[in-house]
């Protein structure tokens, strides 16, 4: 479901070397109790490479704090509240929520080359309504884009094409269905669900017949396959299902427990893949049981980073853990 995420536009101010004319507001909750309100002056901080965010209100302009909204800026629907985050919950409907997950799409089965502005406007042209779409674009369709010669619009086009040999998991991965995370695929898929008909049908009281998935995260898989069927579909429609490759046991990753934190070149989604791809396994937390940690920083306050030092788990950088996995 997509969360409306409260963010900041400040007067342009430099802060260690960058630009900043926007900063986190982290949520609503945070708002309310900072007291923040529009034409308000206001501190900011900025830690590493991450979005600065408001430490507080240094001179109060306007009284009071920004409301938050009741309808989803991007479709109008009205929002829902789930812990502290606001969500729009028209998963299948919702402008912004197909494009991000178009965006994650093209991110999941690594095509590059296209931008976000690109994805958006092959959306309004309607030439990309479902991720399916993709593979029907033609050279010309980039050219027609403004910006995008001929030898750009070959390149995304060859990238997209070489992605049509996909494997079922691959195919679930790439139709970003919520709540349906990686580690779950793989384990509906060793489970028997072995075919596209068998997932699109999968029942709730199957869901929760399965180790580890509860009535609520049964309901939660089951809804965010109904709300993608339209996405699986078209995906389907347009590729070769393939047989996954044999995990090469030999490999440095293969049946090692791995967690990961901090910021990535790639989206964490992409690591956590080629992870579990050579047979590694992933954790939420470290533990004792922990081969590795990686991460790109040197020091940090994450708890992942904490109890590696305290463990004395190895912790490597990404490009480390490629060269493992090489
Ligand atoms: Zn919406």
């Amino acid at each position: 479901m997509g969360t409306i995420t409260p963010v900041a536009q400040v007067d342009p101010i430099e802060i260690s070397g960058a630009i900043i004319t926007y900063a986190s507001l982290a949520n609503y909750d945070l708002i309310k109790e900072k007291n923040i309100n529009i034409n308000d002056i206001v501190e900011i901080q900025r830690r590493g490479d991450v979005i600065p965010h408001i430490e507080k209100v240094v001179t109060k302009i306007s009284s009071g704090y920004i409301l938050a909204p009741t309808h989803c800026p991007s479709c109008h629907t009205p929002l829902i509240q789930e812990n502290k985050f606001l969500k729009c919950p028209n998963i299948s409907k919702c402008p912004s929520q197909i494009l991000g997950s178009l965006r994650l799409f093209c991110d999941t089965l690594e095509i590059k080359g296209i931008s976000d502005k690109t994805i958006a406007k092959l959306y309004q042209l309607n030439l990309v309504k479902l991720p399916g779409d993709f593979y029907n674009l033609k050279v010309s369709d980039f050219e027609n884009i403004a910006g995008l010669g001929n030898k750009s619009g070959t390149n995304i086009v060859n990238e997209i094409q070489s992605k049509k040999n996909l494997t079922l998991k691959q195919i679930l991965d790439a139709a970003i269905i919520p709540n349906f995370s990686s580690q779950r695929i793989i384990q509906l898929i060793n489970a028997g669900f072995n075919t596209p008909e068998k997932i699109l049908n999968i029942t709730v009281a199957q869901l929760e017949a399965l180790s580890g998935i509860q009535i609520t995260l049964a309901e939660k898989i089951y809804q965010g396959i109904q709300d993608r069927k339209d996405f699986i579909q078209s995906i389907l429609n347009n590729i070769v299902i393939v047989k996954p490759k044999t995990i090469n046991q030999e490999s440095k990753i293969f049946g090692k427990n791995f967690a990961v934190t901090g910021d990535l070149s790639v989206p964490r989604k992409v690591l956590e893949e080629k992870i579990i791809s050579l047979g590694g396994k992933l954790a939420s937390s470290v533990t004792s049981n922990t081969n590795y940690l990686i991460t790109n920083e040197s020091e940090s306050n994450s708890s992942k980073f904490k109890n590696a030092k305290k463990l004395g788990i190895k912790i490597i950088s990404e490009s480390e853990f490629n060269q493992l996995a090489e």
